[in-house]
């Protein structure tokens, strides 16, 4: 839900949402709690839709409304050719400050990554779609993956890992029991009987756990093999 002022966004939407853009705020040792409170109560025509510490994520302006974020504002050079306002979601990191230099937290990173990944999944946004401030506009924005571009490259690979781990999960068997569906009851524990389906010999069956196109290949070959012994 949106809390920012309405003097820092537009309501609503004039395209769909195909890009994610990253930014720093620029606060010294600031919080996701303190960014809604500023953009709630005071109007500086400028907004993102989430702010990412240390202990998560919070939203100031829904992923339906649109932020002020990467806008010229008349002051910087468009720099990319199709992300705009209109069709992208913006993400600010707070910051740690010290000795004149702005510098994310591990677990400012890590949060901003499983953010990123989500609205991916959730959008069908790839890789190539996520930016930062800079890529879109001439501003030195977010100031610590501009100047150390290495970081930034972590910060993909980072989200590329997500991307696997969230997978793996998924079709990871652990803990899942032996616990078909009422109505999957009978033909579950036909195809256990049959052998088609077979657990990870711990009792886990992950029965409601989606199957990738190997493992129906299997399955498949099983079904063949018994026909033909049963011929
Ligand atoms: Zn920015």
């Amino acid at each position: 839900m949106t809390t920012a002022h309405t003097g820092n966004y537009r309501p609503g939407r004039s395209a769909a949402i195909r890009y994610l853009v990253l930014h720093y705020t620029a606060g010294r040792n600031d919080s996701a709690q303190s960014n809604l409170r500023y953009f709630e109560q005071n109007v500086v025509k400028a907004s993102a839709h989430y702010f990412v510490d240390d202990l998560g994520w919070m939203q100031s302006v829904d992923d339906g409304d649109t932020a002020w974020s990467v806008g010229t504002a008349g002051i910087y050079v468009q720099k990319h050719p199709e992300c705009r306002n209109e069709n992208s979601i913006s993400i600010e990191l707070c910051c740690r400050y010290a000795t004149g230099q702005y510098a994310f937290s591990k677990k400012t990173v890590r949060n901003a990554a499983q953010l990123t990944r989500m609205l991916m999944t959730k959008y069908d946004i790839p890789l190539g779609n996520v930016l930062r401030h800079y890529d879109v506009v001439s501003k030195h924005c977010p100031a610590p993956w501009v100047d150390d571009e290495s970081q930034w490259l972590a910060f993909r690979k980072m989200i590329v890992e997500e991307l696997d781990m969230t997978k793996q999960e998924l079709l990871s068997l652990a803990d899942t029991g032996d616990h078909p569906s009422d109505w999957a009851a009978e033909a579950a524990s036909w195809a256990k009987q049959m052998g088609l389906i077979q657990g990870d010999g711990e009792g886990n069956f992950g029965w409601q756990q989606p199957i990738t196109r190997e493992a129906l290949a299997v399955m498949l070959h099983r079904f063949s093999q018994l026909q033909t012994e049963n011929a």
